[in-house]
C-alpha cells in the first residue's frame, strides 16, 4: 500500500493512543467519571497518573489524571472534575460514549506500593478527586498481600461527592474475584464537612482528636506500623504533611521508600 491508499492512521499522536469513551456517569454538576478503551499496550501500576485529553483545533490539550482503573482492567476508568472555565474540563465534561479522547502512553507517579516501607495498616487519604489513585489502589491484588489492613479515607463536602461509594461498600467486598481479599482487609470511612452525615469534618481534624481512632477501632498511628497515601488539594497536602512529620513521618518516593507518600489532586493556578 502505498502512502495515497493507506487508511489515516488512528493515532492522532505519537504520544498518545487515541481511546473511545464507552460509558459517562456524572455525580455531581462538579464532577463525572467516564470509562474508555484500553491500549492493551498501555502498562501502569495502581496509583499512577497519566496524561489524558482531547484534540483541540488539531493539538493535544491534555491534563494529568489517576487512572482510577486497576491495571487487570480491559478499559480505563477516570474521575473528573468539572471547571466551568477550565481549558480541558469545560470541554471533556461534554464526552459521550463513542467520543474519542487521548490517553498518553507514560504512566507516572508517587502513589505506588514500591515507595512505602513494609508497615501494618495503609491509610489512603483522598479528598475529592483525590479518590480516583486509591479507586486502582485497592483493586490491587499486591497491596493486600502487603498490608494487615487498608483504610479508605474519602473528604467531601457533600454526600453526593461520594463518588463509588456503593461499589466500595456493596460490589468490590462481593466481587466473585477480588472479594475474599478485600472483605477482611479494607475499611471505608468517608467523610463530609459541610452536611449531615454519619462522618463529619475534616480527616487531619478528625486526627488531631482521635476520633478517627475511636470510631474505626484502629490505634493512632506511628511511624513503626502505618503507612499513609494522600492526594488531594495543595493546602490539605501541605496541613496533612505537617501533621506527619510532626508524629515522626519521613517522606518516601519511588527511590527511596518512606512512612508516607503524597500526590497532588490537582494544581492551583
Ligand atoms: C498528578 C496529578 C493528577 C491529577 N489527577 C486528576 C484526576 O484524577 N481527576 C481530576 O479531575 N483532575 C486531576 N488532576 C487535575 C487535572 O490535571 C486538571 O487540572 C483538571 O482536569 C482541570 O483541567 P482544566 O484544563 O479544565 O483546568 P486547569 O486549568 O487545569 O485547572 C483550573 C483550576 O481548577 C481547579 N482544579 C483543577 N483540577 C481540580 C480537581 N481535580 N479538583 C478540584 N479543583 C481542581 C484548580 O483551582 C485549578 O487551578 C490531576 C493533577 C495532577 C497534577
Amino acid at each position: 500500500m502505498n502512502a495515497e491508499t493507506r487508511p489515516p492512521l488512528k493515532a492522532a499522536h505519537p504520544a498518545y493512543f487515541t481511546e473511545t469513551v464507552e460509558q459517562v456517569h456524572h455525580w455531581t454538576d462538579r464532577l463525572f467519571s467516564f470509562r474508555c478503551t484500553r491500549n492493551p499496550t498501555l502498562r501502569f501500576q495502581a496509583g499512577q497518573f497519566v496524561m489524558i485529553g482531547l484534540m483541540v483545533e488539531g493539538k493535544p490539550l491534555v491534563r494529568a489524571y489517576s487512572v482510577a482503573s486497576a491495571p487487570f482492567d480491559e478499559h480505563l476508568e477516570f474521575l473528573s472534575i468539572k471547571v466551568p472555565d477550565g481549558p480541558l474540563t469545560s470541554r471533556l465534561q461534554h464526552i459521550r460514549p463513542g467520543d474519542e479522547i487521548l490517553v498518553g502512553k507514560k504512566s507516572v507517579g508517587t502513589l505506588v506500593p514500591d515507595a512505602l516501607l513494609p508497615g501494618k495498616t495503609l491509610w489512603l487519604y483522598g479528598t475529592g478527586t483525590g479518590l480516583a489513585p486509591f479507586m486502582s489502589l485497592i483493586r490491587e491484588p499486591e497491596v493486600y498481600d502487603r498490608f494487615d489492613k487498608i483504610v479508605l479515607l474519602h473528604g467531601v463536602r457533600e454526600v453526593k461527592e461520594l463518588a463509588y461509594q456503593d461499589f466500595i461498600e456493596k460490589e468490590l467486598p462481593q466481587d466473585e474475584f477480588l472479594g475474599e481479599m478485600v472483605a477482611p482487609k479494607l475499611v471505608y470511612y468517608p467523610t463530609v464537612t459541610r452536611e449531615p452525615f454519619r462522618n463529619q469534618g475534616r480527616v487531619t481534624d478528625l486526627i488531631r482528636s482521635g476520633k478517627l481512632f475511636s470510631d474505626l477501632g484502629l490505634p493512632a498511628f506511628t511511624p513503626e506500623h502505618d503507612r499513609i497515601m494522600l492526594c488531594g488539594s495543595p493546602e490539605m497536602l501541605a496541613e496533612t504533611k505537617e501533621l506527619l512529620e510532626g508524629m515522626g513521618f519521613e517522606e518516601g518516593a519511588n527511590s527511596r521508600p518512606g512512612q508516607y507518600v503524597i500526590e497532588k489532586a490537582f494544581v492551583e493556578k
